[in-house]
This record gives C-alpha cells, sequence and structure tokens, in this order.
C-alpha cells in the first residue's frame, strides 16, 4: 500500500489509513506486505508504484484524489502505467449533479476528478466527490482510493473489499477472548499450558489498559472451515483463563457490566475520589447505559466523602482517606443514597507525590451489592494518568465478577 501525501511526510497526520487498511484487508485474505508514504509529487508516487507492483499483487493507494493542484495521485497512475489521462463525461456529469445536490456553483477545478487514466474504473464514492481508481495491469490490479478515512472507508467497503476477498480465495477469522485480572504473562503461561498452536494459526497477544486480549487468527476457503479450526481452540482457551475472561471479540469491559446489569435489571452508582468521574464516563459511554446506570458522587475533598457520599468521619480519622474502608464507605454510601442495585467506590493515590504515607499507585475499590461489600486492593503502576485509567478497569472488573454472565455468552 502506498499512502500519499505531504502532511503524512510531515508529521501533520498521522497514516491511520494504514492502519485501517492493514486490517481489513488482512480480514479479506490479502494482507499487507508493504506500505510506504510519499508526498504529492508525481515522480515520486510513480517511483512507489513501481516498486509497490514489483512486490506484490495488489497496489493500493490513498490519497491525493482530490480537486486541488497538489492531488496528482491520477497522474502518477497514468503515468506508472504509461497510460493518458482521459476526461470522463459520466463522471463530469455525476459531479455537476453532486455540486447541484450541495446547491453550490462548480470550481473549475473540481472536473480534474473527472479524469481517468485510460483503461481504468472510476469507483464510486458515496460520501464525497473524488470517485476512487481501479487499473488492471495485466495480472495485477491497482487501486486509488481517497484519503479523507470516511471516504476511504466507504469506496473500500463498496466493491473493493469483496473483490480482494474473492481475489485472495480464503476467509480469514478472528476470535478473540478478553481478559481482565491478569497480566499479560500469566495469560500467556495459561495459554500456552491449555493449547498447542497447530500450523497456519496466528496467535497474539495484546494488552493496554489493564485488559489482555487473546487473538486467534486462521484463513481457510469459508468461514465455517475456520470456525471449525477456531472455535475448539477458543474453548479450551475460556477453560483455561477461567472468570478472567470478561468478553470475545467486540465486547468491552464497560459494555460487558452494563449488558450484564441489564439482563439483571440491576443498576449502578458511583462515588469516585481518584478517578475524578472516569468511572462514570466509561459507564455512560455506550448508548443505552441510562438503563443500569443511576449516577455518580464526584467527592475529591475529604469532607465531601462524609456530606455526599456519608463515609463516618470516624472511618475517615482512623483509616484515612485512601483505605479499603474509605472505599467500602463510598460504595455503601452511594449506592444507598442513590438509590442503585451496587455502588462501587473508588480511592486512591494517583501522584505523583504520596499522600497520608501512602505510595503512588495504591488503588482501593469496593462494590457493595444487595448481600455484601467486596473489596480489591492493589498497587497499580505507571503515570497519574496510567494509574487512574487502570483503576477504572479494576473497578469495573469487579463489579462484573458480582454480575451472573447471561447464559447467551457461552
Ligand atoms: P479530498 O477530496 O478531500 O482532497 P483526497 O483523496 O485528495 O481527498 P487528501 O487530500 O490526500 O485526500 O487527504 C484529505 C484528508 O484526508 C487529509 O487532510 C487527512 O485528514 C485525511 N487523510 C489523507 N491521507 C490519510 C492517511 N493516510 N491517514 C489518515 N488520514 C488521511
Amino acid at each position: 500500500m502506498v499512502a500519499v501525501g505531504d502532511e503524512l511526510l510531515l508529521g501533520d497526520i498521522v497514516n491511520g489509513n494504514a492502519a485501517w487498511l492493514g486490517s481489513e484487508l488482512a480480514a479479506v485474505g490479502a494482507p499487507v506486505t508493504h506500505s510506504s508514504m510519499v508526498g504529492d509529487d508525481v515522480e515520486a508516487i510513480v517511483a512507489a508504484i513501481r516498486h509497490a507492483l514489483s512486490l506484490a499483487e495488489v497496489v493500493v493507494l490513498t490519497g491525493g484524489l482530490g480537486p486541488t493542484t497538489d492531488d496528482v495521485t491520477r497522474d502518477a497512475v497514468a503515468a506508472a502505467a504509461g497510460v493518458a489521462l482521459v476526461r470522463s463525461p459520466a463522471l463530469e456529469e455525476q459531479l455537476r449533479e453532486k455540486f447541484r445536490a450541495y446547491a453550490v456553483d462548480l470550481p473549475a477545478a473540481v472536473m480534474r476528478q473527472a479524469d481517468v487514466p485510460e483503461g481504468a474504473t472510476p469507483l464510486d464514492n458515496p460520501v464525497g466527490t473524488a470517485p476512487g481508481l481501479r487499473l488492471e495491469l495485466g495480472q495485477q490490479l491497482v487501486l486509488a482510493l481517497p484519503g479523507p478515512p470516511h471516504e476511504l472507508a466507504a469506496v473500500a467497503r463498496g466493491g473493493v473489499l469483496a473483490e480482494l476477498r474473492e481475489r485472495s480465495g480464503q476467509v480469514v477469522l478472528t476470535r478473540t477472548l478478553h481478559c481482565a485480572g491478569l497480566g499479560e504473562s500469566n495469560v500467556a503461561e495459561l495459554v500456552e499450558e491449555a493449547i498447542e498452536v497447530p500450523a497456519g494459526v496466528d496467535l497474539a497477544y495484546l494488552a493496554g489498559g489493564g485488559v489482555v486480549r487473546v487473538r486467534l487468527t486462521t484463513a481457510a476457503a469459508t468461514q465455517a472451515r475456520a470456525a471449525e479450526v477456531l472455535d475448539p481452540l477458543v474453548a479450551r482457551l475460556q477453560d483455561a483463563l477461567g472468570t478472567s475472561v470478561f468478553g470475545r471479540d467486540g465486547d468491552t469491559l464497560a459494555g460487558v457490566v452494563l449488558r450484564r446489569l441489564t439482563a439483571a435489571g440491576a443498576t449502578v452508582a458511583v462515588a469516585e475520589s481518584l478517578t475524578g468521574g472516569l468511572l462514570g464516563a466509561a459507564l455512560t459511554d455506550l448508548p443505552g447505559s441510562s438503563a443500569a446506570f443511576r449516577g455518580g458522587l464526584l467527592v475529591y475533598a475529604t469532607d465531601l466523602k462524609t456530606s455526599l457520599a456519608g463515609v463516618g468521619e470516624d472511618v475517615l480519622a482512623e483509616h484515612g482517606a485512601v483505605s479499603t474502608q474509605t472505599a467500602q464507605a463510598l460504595a455503601r454510601g452511594c449506592r444507598d443514597r442513590l438509590g442503585a442495585t451496587y455502588g462501587i467506590g473508588v480511592t486512591g493515590v494517583a501522584g505523583p507525590d504520596e499522600q497520608e504515607g501512602k505510595p503512588v499507585g495504591t488503588v482501593h475499590v469496593a462494590v457493595a451489592g444487595p448481600e455484601a461489600v467486596v473489596v480489591r486492593s492493589v498497587r497499580l503502576p505507571g503515570d497519574r494518568t496510567r494509574i487512574r485509567l487502570l483503576a477504572v478497569t479494576v473497578a469495573l472488573d469487579l463489579l462484573r465478577r458480582e454480575l451472573p454472565e447471561p447464559l447467551a455468552f457461552r
């Protein structure tokens, strides 16, 4: 793949298109084997196309298809193929039509987008004005797609990915298990005890934000054949990783918590000190969260822990604001005062300085439910930002473990 644009080379934007295409192309059995970035310069793009054609069967370009003079990808595709650019009357008419719909005058430069290298087919762009280009060169294929990510996605999904899937003759299937409460090396140890990865299956660990993802990928002629290979492995992994597995594939921890709360007809409220609202934000990030999320108390100052969340002054005096006892009282307090089935209390030291003699990274989380209060105390690594984000994961995971798993999950 070749990403075109001076702004990529100058560091103004990150090559997100390469990341997106990398995963989409792998999923259709056409993995990217070489990726480059090049400026808005015809000769440089031609050289990049030629080099890419020497390495792969299909070359996908992104960017530089717009109407301005620095958009020269179509010129470069024509030059690389040794053909002329010809104006397409059908595309001219389409462009006129699009601009009629926008009710604006047609800038003269726009018509450059109706130029097509001889022998190329335009690819419809339903969300922008610049069409993509598809050009066969013998057995090889050059595809030029628009740079704006939403246009790229629209054109790619409009037939490009389907064509490449057909051409590869393969379906790539991925299964992911998400784990919380275990470190990456613990997860890897359990995985390696549980399964031997067969040839043709790729195993990857992706860790971040206190969550470890175990991903299995394989390619086969059909989706069903790929599933036959992966599903028994996934079942063994799920048994081996036990309760640390909170979800699969597109799941998120907050999403799973909300799903389980909703399935149980239960609600949650939070009392946050350390996380300053991040836990409430995570629980309200998803549509439909109002069915399960009651609200939160942001009790940063010690006196507010008492006046708003009902933490006893004696508890604070005896154990301090950063203590399991305070976390428990915060959980009980928000559960009672906000009328929820579960209350979560979070307190800790985000740093940079220690507090009450407790080191940076000390975090206490409690979940108060209808029957009991559970607590988890951890020492989290990293800077202020990381400690606060990891604390959110610890809190959500503690509640997740209290909630029954809907039967549909397994
Ligand atoms: P336009 O019709 O908007 O001119 P284009 O195909 O000419 O489309 P570019 O002009 O190269 O695309 O890029 C337009 C915008 O798309 C850039 O400013 C940037 O925001 C985004 N973009 C381009 N290339 C990439 C990339 N490789 N990764 C992420 N974003 C990109």
